[in-house]
């Protein structure tokens, strides 16, 4: 095997690239969850989330992965109604798991790659009573940003709750916990925290808290209310995943020490990049396009339609020859794109060989296409 450099060619969107020193953090010896080490470095890690978040409020750190706190968001939810906000694999998860824990769900549902009318929510709200209402803010099937500010702004205004799944969002997008009056917010470690998969983050209001323990049916592993207790003396309910703890201790310190203001602009700027990546395969003759329309395009994620008749196997597949990995589409989407991860430790610069590779491999196969 030739030896790779050990980062800067992995671009799924999800698990993402994780830096050595990062990994190299986990293989400190174990400490106790119960002890004076452990609270230390919880309490450190607890003001590193929060700049992250940009709140005040404790943050929840669950071992297991984000889909873990999508389920915690929906069983502790005030008792009712979920209305269920679909336009893409995620986001229909989010409306499976309130069928799953009982829920009378309602679905308003767009068609992939298009984003919400805030009319017809408005509208779903009026018409009937919801407790919470369930939105992705960052598509990772798509690449379609949704602004998740104004979705919780008209449930407040109808009294329900806004639980929000910013997996691909939070770390790599604007978001503000406290400053947009957020119910509920979570995230992943493995997508733009840049760390590996297996720890999830989220926020919750102290209304949500307060509304939860008035909520039957919370379980144990995934209650709220739990979590709260133990953040506020700086613990977790059940032995956490401590290795993956000393990777976020290690990661915060870059991420604060970068600010969040500078990786959100990293981010932006990386979305423009692909932007104009997809511009320049265009007008050379290379029929691709961003599948989100312009305006709401994820930072984080790229999803772009290949030409007719090419299947993106075939692309991941010449892209991995060349040392690098991206993602082919998802779902219906699948057969005719791919999807870039341009998020967590990558910068214009690691994007810019991943761009290339794909841009000489995309000649090549058209090429050969064409003397068929
Ligand atoms: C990756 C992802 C999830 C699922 O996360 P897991 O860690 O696999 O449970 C949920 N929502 C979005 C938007 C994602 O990108």
């Amino acid at each position: 095997m030739t030896a790779q450099p050990s980062f800067g060619r992995f671009f799924l969107p999800g698990p993402t690239d994780v830096r050595p020193e990062i990994l190299a953090a986990m293989a400190r010896p174990m400490i106790g969850h119960r002890g004076a080490a452990f609270e230390e470095m919880y309490a450190r890690i607890q003001a590193g989330l929060r700049h992250v978040f940009r709140t005040k409020r404790s943050i929840y750190v669950s071992s297991s992965s984000a889909t873990g706190l999508m389920e915690a968001s929906i069983r502790c939810a005030p008792a009712g109604a979920i209305l269920s906000l679909v336009n893409g694999a995620f986001s229909e998860r989010y409306a499976r798991i309130a069928q799953a824990c009982s829920r009378e769900t309602d679905v308003i549902e767009v068609p992939l790659g298009h984003t919400f009318r805030l009319g017809e929510v408005e509208a779903r709200l009026a018409e009937k009573r919801y407790a919470a209402v369930t939105v992705v803010h960052s598509e990772t099937s798509t690449g379609v940003l949704t602004d998740v500010r104004a979705v919780s702004d008209l449930a407040h205004k109808y009294d329900a709750m806004c639980l929000v799944d910013s997996v691909t969002g939070v770390a790599g997008l604007p978001l503000e916990f406290d400053g947009w009056g957020m119910d509920f917010v979570l995230t992943g470690s493995q997508k733009a925290m840049a760390l590996p998969p297996g720890l999830a983050f989220a926020a919750a209001s102290a209304e949500y808290v307060e509304r939860a323990k008035a909520t039957h049916d919370r379980g144990t592993y995934f209650d709220i209310v739990e979590f709260e207790k133990f953040a506020s003396r700086h613990q977790t309910p059940n032995t956490p995943a401590i290795s993956l703890l000393y990777a976020l201790d290690a990661q915060l310190e870059s991420i604060v020490t970068e600010s969040i203001e500078r990786r959100w602009a990293r981010h932006a700027a990386m979305r423009a990049e692909t932007e104009r990546w997809v511009t320049s395969c265009a007008e050379s003759g290379i029929a691709v396009a961003m599948f989100a329309p312009e305006g709401a395009r994820s930072p984080t994620v790229s999803t772009i339609t290949l030409p007719e008749g090419l299947p993106s196997g075939a692309l991941v597949k010449a892209v991995a020859a060349q040392g690098y990995t991206i993602g082919g589409g998802y779902g219906n989407a699948g057969e005719r794109a791919i999807r870039i991860g341009h998020m967590g430790d990558h910068s214009v610069d690691t994007l810019r060989g991943c761009l290339d590779v794909s841009h000489a491999a995309l000649s090549e196969l058209i090429g050969r296409r064409t003397h068929k």
